[in-house]
């Protein structure tokens, strides 16, 4: 809080005063302040959204989204929060938290429902993976919770593996020596290099939604999914289509020869106590 005070003081006034930004400084004073006393409190949670198979429409994994129940503004949403957590460093406790959540309701689920064998995808921003004890981490987060490496799935951005290409690679080696899995998401909308693509121990390709929503059924639109899903056999990835609102662009995505699709048609993101029933559907409420 300081730290912005003295900026806006420094020569007695801003040189042109304008109200809305001061407003909008304060309220992310406020916000930021309101999340480290989350994250000290443990108020975060973790919501789960099916990940499903386009063929037989199964179940077969989730992704974890954090959510924050502010008290006084209700859900708070993450592009808001995350941003602010990047830039202050808070999202290293935050990261940790959604991994520890997402991996012992892994196991919880597991449990449950061993037949199942969920796959639990958790997203980490590039902030995360630039720290040198991150697989430290997730290593530790594993052995604690009991919940199998080669079911955990890192979901990162492609922007990932532009920035410091050379600390990655090492990063990435080593969760995939532990079994770890690495998703790329909202791919398409960033520096698609192929030769990036190749050189990084990538598993998945998440296809971004604003191209998912142009499915049109005329080609154009459909040639940009499907140089994608093509782009994944090629290279022996899976593709996971995003945001799925319309019936009729399953129908679409299959014919593109794309493999699993998440979004509101199939499931909208929830607690986890709401997924128990098609997790484990004998087991009662
Ligand atoms: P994302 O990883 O691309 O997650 C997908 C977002 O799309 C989620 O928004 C999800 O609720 C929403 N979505 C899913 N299906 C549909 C659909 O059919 N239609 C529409 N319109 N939206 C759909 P959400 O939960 O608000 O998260 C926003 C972003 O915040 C995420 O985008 C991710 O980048 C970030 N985020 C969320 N949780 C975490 C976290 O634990 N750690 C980090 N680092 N980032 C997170
Ligand atoms: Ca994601
Ligand atoms: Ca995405
Ligand atoms: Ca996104």
């Amino acid at each position: 809080l300081a730290m912005y005070q003295a900026k806006e003081r420094r020569d007695g006034r801003p040189a042109r005063y304008d109200p809305s930004l001061h407003h909008d400084l304060l309220e992310r004073v406020a916000l930021e302040s309101d999340l480290r006393r989350a994250l000290v409190d443990q108020e975060l949670e973790v919501h789960y959204q099916p990940t499903i198979v386009l063929e037989s429409g199964a179940m077969v994994g989730v992704e974890a989204l954090v959510r924050w129940p502010h008290p006084e503004r209700g859900m708070v949403r993450p592009d808001l929060f995350i941003p602010i957590a990047e830039q202050t460093g808070m999202i290293h406790e935050l990261g940790r938290q959604v991994l520890r959540r997402a991996c012992a309701q892994g196991q919880e689920w597991a449990q449950l429902s061993p037949q199942t064998a969920l796959t639990v995808a958790v997203n980490v921003s590039a902030k995360q993976l630039q720290r040198r004890d991150f697989v430290d981490e997730v290593r530790e987060v594993l052995l604690e919770s009991g919940f199998p490496a080669e079911r955990l799935v890192l979901e990162m951005t492609e922007s990932v593996l532009v920035h410091d290409a050379e600390a990655t690679l090492d990063t990435l080696q080593a969760l995939k020596a532990m079994g770890v899995r690495i998703a790329i998401d909202d791919f398409g909308t960033g520096y698609s290099s192929l030769s990036y693509l190749h050189r990084f121990p990538v598993d998945i390709l998440k296809i971004d939604r604003s191209f998912v929503e142009r499915l049109s059924g005329t080609e154009d639109e459909d040639n940009l999914v499907e140089s994608i899903v093509q782009l994944g056999h090629t290279l022996r990835l899976e593709t996971i289509a995003e945001g799925i609102e319309e019936a009729d662009q399953i129908e679409a995505l299959r014919r593109l020869g794309c493999q699993m699709a998440q979004g509101y048609h199939f499931g909208r993101p929830v607690p986890a106590q709401d997924l128990s029933h098609l997790i484990a559907p004998s087991l009662p409420q």
